[in-house]
C-alpha cells in the first residue's frame, strides 16, 4: 500500500516543487480544477494594475506604440507557440475559444469549397461550444455535421472518405481526459484528403503537443485553463505555414488588416497569421494571460533543450498515476471506476471517475453530491452529467506547476472520508448550483 510517507518523498525529490511558488493559492484550497480555471499567477495583480495605472492611466493612447501593446497578440504567440510545437510567428493570442474555431473551421472549409467534399466530421463526446459553432457554420456554408466515436477513425471502416472536408477533434477529451494520437489522425486525414482542426483547450500547457511535427492544419486553444490566463483569458489561434498566405478569415475586421493605419476603403488580409485578428485587442486581459504563460515557460529551466512540456509531462503523468493508485487502494468496494485511460500515451492531465452506488445500482451515481462534498472541504474538482451514452463523471485536473504528491494523498483521504462517512448524502450537496 502507498503511504503518506511515500507521497512526502515524492515531493521532497520533486524537482519542480518551486514552480508552485508563482502560484496564489488559498491555504485552505486543493485545486483539482485547473483543467477548468487555472490558479492565479503571483505576478497578475501587479503587472494588471501596472497596465491600469501606468500604461492606460499615464501613457494614454501613446501606449500602443510606448507599452508595445500593439503587437501583443503577436508576441503573447510567439510564446504560446513554445508549449505547442510552434514556431514564432505562427500563432496569435485572441478572441475566444469559440470565436476562433469559428475563424478556423471556416478558413478550413473556404479551402475545401471547390472540392465535392461535404462532411465535417467530429466527436459526438466533443465539448459542446465546437460542435455548436460546427453546426451553424456547416448550415451556412452548405456542409454537413457528422458526429461519430474515436473508433470510426481507426480501421478499414474508418469515417475518413473522400467525403469528408474537415476532421474537427479535440486533442484530450474534456470529460474523459483522453487524448488522441494526432500524429497518427492526422496523417489518416490528410491520406482521405481531409484538413484537420484541432482543439487544444485541455493540452496547451498540459501535455506535450507538436503541431508542426504532426503536420496539422489548423488549431486553436484555450488561455484560461492549464496556461492560467485568468477567467476568460484571450484564447489563441494557429495555422500551418503552408496555408499562412492563403486562408480565409470571415471576421474581417481592421486588425486583420495588412495596413490598420491606412484606413482604406477594402479589406487586404495581413499576410500571415496576424489575420486572425479581428477588432482592438484587450490589452488588459492579454497582460493577464502573459503572466499565466510565463508560469508554464519557467519550467523551460528544468528541461531546457526539450522544452516546458517535456518536464511537466513526466510530473503529470506521475501524479495522475498516484491519483488513480490511491483511488483504487483506499476506495475499493465504493463503486467507482476509471473513465481516463491508463495508458499513458492516451491521458491528458486529468483523471475522471464514475460512480455506480453499490447499495443502489439502479440509483443515481451521487456524483454530483460527492464533488459538492468535496468543495466543501476544499477539494476543488468538479462534475460533469451524463447521458445515454456516458456515465456522470467526477473530474480531477492535476497540474503539475502546482499540485504535488502530498496532495494528491490529502484529495484521495477525503474522497474516502466523504464516501465512507455518507457525508455526501446530505441535502445540502444535493442541491444543483448554476455552474457546475
Ligand atoms: C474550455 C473549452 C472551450 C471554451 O470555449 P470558450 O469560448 O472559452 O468559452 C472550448 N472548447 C473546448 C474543447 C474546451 O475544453
Amino acid at each position: 500500500m502507498t503511504t503518506l510517507a511515500d507521497c512526502r518523498a515524492l515531493d521532497a525529490q520533486d524537482p519542480l516543487r518551486a514552480l508552485r511558488d508563482q502560484f496564489t493559492i488559498p491555504a485552505d484550497v486543493l485545486y483539482l480544477d485547473g483543467n477548468s480555471l487555472g490558479v492565479m499567477p503571483k505576478a497578475a495583480p501587479a503587472r494588471i494594475a501596472e497596465v491600469v495605472t501606468r500604461e492606460w492611466g499615464e501613457g494614454l493612447i501613446r501606449s500602443w506604440n510606448t507599452a508595445s501593446w500593439f503587437d501583443l497578440p503577436q508576441r503573447l504567440g510567439d510564446k504560446v507557440a513554445r508549449v505547442i510545437g510552434a514556431a514564432p510567428g505562427e500563432v496569435v493570442c485572441t478572441d475566444s475559444t469559440s470565436v476562433n474555431l469559428y475563424k478556423v473551421l471556416f478558413a478550413a472549409l473556404s479551402q475545401q469549397k471547390d472540392s465535392d467534399r461535404k462532411l465535417v466530421v467530429s466527436e459526438r463526446s466533443n465539448f459542446p461550444t465546437d460542435l455548436y459553432i460546427a453546426e451553424s457554420l456547416c448550415r451556412e456554408r452548405g456542409f454537413t455535421l457528422k458526429l461519430i466515436d474515436a473508433s470510426e477513425l481507426q480501421g478499414p471502416d474508418s469515417v475518413l472518405s473522400d467525403e469528408v472536408a474537415v476532421l474537427m477533434l479535440t486533442h484530450v477529451n474534456y470529460r474523459t481526459g483522453a487524448m488522441h494520437d494526432m500524429k497518427a489522425i492526422t496523417a489518416a486525414a490528410h491520406a482521405a484528403g481531409a484538413l484537420t482542426v484541432w482543439d487544444l483547450a485541455h493540452s496547451a500547457g498540459a501535455v506535450p503537443v507538436a503541431l508542426n511535427d504532426a503536420n496539422a492544419d489548423y488549431a486553436i486553444g484555450c488561455g484560461y485553463k492549464y496556461l492560467n490566463g485568468g477567467p476568460g483569458a484571450p484564447a489563441f489561434a494557429w495555422v500551418h505555414t503552408k496555408h499562412a498566405g492563403q486562408f480565409e478569415q470571415p471576421l474581417s475586421g481592421w486588425w486583420g488588416h495588412a495596413a490598420p493605419f491606412e484606413f482604406t476603403p477594402h479589406y487586404r488580409p495581413a499576410p500571415g497569421v496576424g489575420r486572425y485578428l479581428c477588432g482592438t485587442q484587450p490589452i488588459i486581459a492579454l497582460a493577464g494571460l502573459e503572466c499565466g504563460l510565463d508560469t508554464v515557460l519557467a519550467a523551460e529551466a528544468f528541461n531546457g533543450d526539450q522544452g516546458a512540456m517535456a518536464a511537466l509531462r513526466t510530473k503529470s503523468l506521475a501524479l495522475t498515476d498516484m491519483f488513480i493508485r490511491l483511488v483504487e487502494e483506499r476506495c475499493a468496494g465504493q463503486g467507482l471506476s476509471l473513465v481516463t485511460p491508463r495508458d499513458h500515451a492516451q491521458r491528458g492531465s486529468q483523471v475522471c471517475l464514475s460512480r455506480k452506488n453499490p447499495e443502489d445500482p439502479q440509483g443515481g451515481s451521487g456524483a454530483y453530491a460527492i464533488v459538492q462534498a468535496l468543495i466543501a472541504r476544499g477539494v476543488i474538482g468538479d462534475y460533469r452529467a451524463g447521458d445515454s451514452q456516458m456515465p456522470d463523471i467526477l473530474r480531477f485536473g492535476f497540474t503539475p506547476l502546482y499540485i504535488g504528491f502530498e496532495d494528491v494523498w490529502n484529495s484521495v483521504e477525503h474522497l474516502v472520508q466523504v464516501l465512507e462517512t455518507g457525508e455526501w448524502k446530505r441535502e445540502e450537496f444535493n442541491r444543483k448550483n448554476a455552474v457546475t
